[in-house]
């Protein structure tokens, strides 16, 4: 794996930067101004993307803000220069959505994904503009999504992982009647100054019973444990090094003026005197596949493309890990060419040696 691909998996696109909730771990600088994408960005995002749909799968993600703050109508809008066989996915705080976004979906075929972070009392800094509790207003979200009978995926965030968390976890998210779940421990990164360092053997005793959970009962996906088992698996039959893409999947996130911020969707909006904006170039100026073409010239894309070599070189984990998180680098190193993060640690580290844990103490009598 050496480099940037040219041809992204997904483009990231940010409908509007506003988001109705103020949740107290948001890494998001811009989240009280409604910021909105005009259409000719969605048109210039579309005239690369809709050639690369053609010619194999390719997912567009609205991400925020909260996207469902753009609105239907302006949604509808930056989604109809896309062609047929761009699939779109919405990353949603879940509080607007109502019977009206439910057909909005499926009129559009977007697949959602919910933030929410598990039982109510787990809820606690996902707050209203006004600093009520917002658990509610999810909750009404996710009941419409399943009155309409619409799947959907659930993210959470973890702020104290530990053991005795994870299976009231996965229980919930089971009685929630998500397909997917993604598990976040919580990170240190755009304006959430929070520390993220935690006792490793909590953070190992969380992953290990997450999985013994998961494997009670697999009905839902569940994103960090099938990597890690996918990685374990392919280390078992001598496959691991084809695991990792030959290239680096850009990732491009698009902001609601047209930048374009490879790698980290959580470096968008964000300045340093280093390193100026983070973007390699405006799709309002330049097509989408060239600003691709030549995104490693961009020069902390540089800087962090040795950091991933340094990483290489030096840790038993980059296999699994391919080099971590640009964003996460940058916010707790305040440079990119460093290598172990708490991020690294918590999610990817302490991940896999949980899943270890739980496979060591259920071998069976005879292995
Ligand atoms: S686990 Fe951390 S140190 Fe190891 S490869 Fe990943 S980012 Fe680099």
């Amino acid at each position: 794996m050496r480099g940037l691909a040219a041809v992204p998996s997904y483009v990231v696109m940010q409908p509007t930067t506003l988001c109705n909730l103020d949740c107290a771990y948001c890494y998001l600088p811009f989240r009280a101004a409604d910021r909105r994408m005009p259409v000719p960005v969605a048109e210039a995002v579309a005239a690369s993307v809709n050639p690369w749909a053609a010619a194999g799968r390719f997912s567009v993600v609205w991400h925020g803000g909260e996207p469902l703050a753009a609105g239907r109508e302006h949604l509808a809008a930056l989604i109809a220069p896309f062609g047929p066989g761009v699939e779109h996915h919405v990353q949603t705080n879940a509080t607007l959505i109502d019977d009206a976004w439910c057909a909005f979906f499926v009129e559009h075929g977007v697949r959602v994904s919910v933030s929410v972070d598990g039982p109510r009392e787990r809820n606690g800094d996902r707050v209203t503009r006004g600093g009520g509790p917002a658990y509610d207003r999810i909750l009404r979200g996710v009941a419409a999504l399943r009155r309409h009978g619409l799947p959907f995926s659930a993210l959470a965030v973890v702020g104290r992982p530990g053991p005795g968390l994870a299976t009231e976890l996965y229980d919930y998210f089971l009685d929630l009647g998500c397909d997917v779940l993604g598990v976040n421990i919580e990170e240190t990164e755009g304006v959430n100054l929070r520390d993220n360092s935690h006792d490793a053997r909590q953070v190992t005793a969380f992953w290990a019973e997450l999985v013994a959970a998961w494997r009670r009962e697999p009905r839902i996906h569940l994103r960090e444990v099938e990597w890690s088992l996918r990685y374990a698996a392919a280390v078992l039959d001598g496959s691991a090094d084809d695991l990792l893409p030959r290239r680096l999947d850009p990732i491009p996130t698009v902001g609601h003026d047209g930048s374009v911020t490879v790698l980290s969707p959580e470096l968008a909006g964000f300045t340093d005197v280093r390193y100026g904006d983070f973007s390699s170039g405006n799709v309002l100026a330049t097509p989408l596949v060239e600003i691709l073409a030549h995104a490693d010239r961009t020069p902390w894309v540089g800087e962090f493309l040795a950091g991933v070599e340094a990483c290489r070189a030096s840790c038993p984990y980059f296999g699994f890990c391919g080099g971590g998180h640009a964003a996460n680098r940058y916010f707790e190193q305040g440079r990119f060419d460093g290598t172990q993060t708490a991020h690294c640690r918590n999610s990817k580290i302490h991940l896999l040696e949980g899943v270890l844990e739980h496979a060591r103490d259920h071998q069976s009598p005879a292995s």
